[in-house]
C-alpha cells in the first residue's frame, strides 16, 4: 500500500507554458482522490507525469516511500485506465487482461487465477472470449478497468475513463468504481472534468485552474465553503450564483444593495463586510438557498426580487431562471419546491438563507466570510 505525494511539481512545455505549476499534493495511502477542473486544466498531465508518460520539468513525485522521478512506467507499481480504454482490439477480453501478466512473466495458472477473479468481480466472466468490437461501451470500460486490477498495483490512475458512456451507463460505473475503491483498498487517482463525479466519488478532490491547485478538500467541506468564486461556480449544479453589489450603511447595519437583492448582513457577517462599506462585493448563494419554503421573511426582507425567464421541471424540483443578472454574465438559478406555482414572466420575491451563502473579495475573488 502506498500514498502518493508531488513537491512543488511543475510542468513547462515549449514556450514557456505552464501546463503544470508547482503542485503541492498528498494523496494518502487508500484514498480516492478526484482532479477536477475544466479543460486544458493541466489534471492529465499531473496523472500522467504519476504515471511516468510525461517528464516532470522540476519538483518530485514519491510513491510510497520512494521517489519516481527517474523511475520508468513499468516500475512505479501503478495501472492507469485511459479514456479511450486503449485496448488490443483483435486480442480477445481474456487476452487483453492477461497481456501484462504475460509480459511481466507470471506463471499461466496464476494469470488464469487473476483475470477470471477480476472478470467475475466486474461481471464480464461471459465475454472472456469476445473480442473488443462484440463488447458494449460499458463492458469495454470493465475490461480496460479489468487490465488494471489484475496487476494488483500500489496505485490505479483513471484519466476520464467515463467520459466515452452514455450518461446512464456513467453514473452505473462511477458507484461500480466507488465499490471496486471500497473493495480493493488501493491509493486511486482519478480525472475528471466532471464535478458530480469529482463530488460522488472523491474522498478528497482536488480543484485545478491554469494549472494551479485551488483548493484540496472533502466534497461537502469544498462545496460548503469553497476558497474563491471560480470553486464556488464550478462545484455545484447548477452553479453558485455570485452577484455584484455595494455593502451600504444603514444605521448600525450592513445592507447587501444590486438592482435585485437588499439583504442586511447577518450579524456573523458584520466584521468581514465592514472593511467593504459603501465599495463593491461579490455575495455568492446557492441555488437551493434562494425561494426555499422554510426561509420565510415579512415584508419581502432579505429576498431576491426578479423576473422568472424560464421554468425547468426536473420532478422533485423545479429549477427557476430569473433576470438578476450573475457576475459571469448567466442568469440566476433557484432550486424551488417542484410544486411551487409559478408562471414565465412573473415577478417573485424570493426569501434568501444565509447559511451556506458567502461574501468574495472582487477584486482577488477569495471568500471573505
Ligand atoms: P486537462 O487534462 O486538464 O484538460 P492537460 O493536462 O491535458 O489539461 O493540459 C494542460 C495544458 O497543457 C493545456 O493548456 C494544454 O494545451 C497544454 N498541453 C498539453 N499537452 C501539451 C503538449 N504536448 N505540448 C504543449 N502543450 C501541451
Amino acid at each position: 500500500m502506498a500514498g502518493v505525494v508531488l513537491k512543488d511539481v511543475c510542468k513547462v512545455y515549449d514556450g514557456g507554458v505552464y501546463a503544470v505549476n508547482r503542485v503541492n499534493l498528498e494523496i494518502r495511502d487508500r484514498e480516492l482522490m478526484v482532479l477536477v477542473g475544466p479543460s486544458g486544466c493541466g489534471k492529465s498531465t499531473t496523472l500522467r507525469m504519476v504515471a511516468g508518460l510525461e517528464e516532470i520539468s522540476s519538483g518530485t513525485i514519491s510513491i510510497g516511500s520512494r521517489v519516481v522521478n527517474n523511475v520508468p512506467p513499468k516500475d512505479r507499481d501503478i495501472a492507469m485506465v485511459f479514456q479511450n480504454y486503449a485496448l488490443y482490439p483483435h486480442k480477445t477480453v481474456y487476452e487483453n487482461m492477461a497481456f501484462g501478466l504475460r509480459l511481466r512473466r507470471f506463471p499461466k495458472a496464476d494469470i488464469d487465477r487473476r483475470v477470471r477473479s477480476a472478470a467475475a468481480v466486474l461481471g464480464i466472466s461471459e465475454c472472456l472470449d469476445r473480442k473488443p468490437k462484440a463488447l458494449s461501451g460499458g463492458q469495454r470500460q470493465r475490461v480496460a478497468v479489468g487490465r488494471a486490477i489484475v496487476r494488483k498495483p500500489e496505485v490505479f490512475l483513471f484519466d476520464e475513463p467515463l467520459s466515452n458512456l452514455d450518461a446512464k451507463m456513467r453514473v452505473q460505473m462511477r458507484t461500480e468504481i466507488s465499490k471496486l475503491h471500497t473493495r480493493l483498498e488501493t491509493t486511486m487517482i482519478y480525472v475528471t472534468h466532471d464535478q458530480t463525479e469529482a463530488m460522488t466519488m472523491g474522498d478528497r478532490i482536488c480543484v485545478m485552474k491554469d494549472g494551479v491547485i485551488q483548493q484540496v478538500d472533502t466534497p461537502l467541506n469544498i462545496y460548503d465553503r469553497p476558497v474563491n468564486t471560480f470553486v464556488a461556480g464550478f462545484i455545484g449544479t447548477p452553479p453558485m450564483n455570485i452577484f455584484r453589489g455595494v455593502i451600504q450603511r444603514k444605521g448600525s447595519q450592513l445592507v447587501f444593495r444590486n438592482s435585485n437583492i437588499s439583504v442586511t448582513v447577518p450579524e456573523g457577517w458584520k466584521e468581514a463586510a465592514q472593511k467593504y462599506a459603501e465599495r463593491e462585493i461579490l455575495f455568492g448563494i446557492r441555488p437551493e438557498d434562494i425561494g426555499a419554503e422554510e426561509a420565510v421573511h415579512p415584508e419581502g426582507e432579505q429576498c431576491l426580487m426578479a423576473k422568472v425567464e424560464v421554468i425547468e421541471p426536473m420532478g422533485a424540483e423545479t429549477y427557476l431562471y430569473l433576470d438578476a443578472v450573475t457576475e459571469n454574465g448567466a442568469s440566476c438559478i433557484a432550486r424551488v419546491d417542484a410544486h411551487k406555482q409559478v408562471k414565465v414572466g412573473e415577478m417573485l420575491s424570493l426569501p434568501l438563507r444565509f447559511d451556506n451563502a458567502h461574501l468574495f473579495d472582487p477584486e482577488s475573488t477569495g471568500i471573505l466570510v
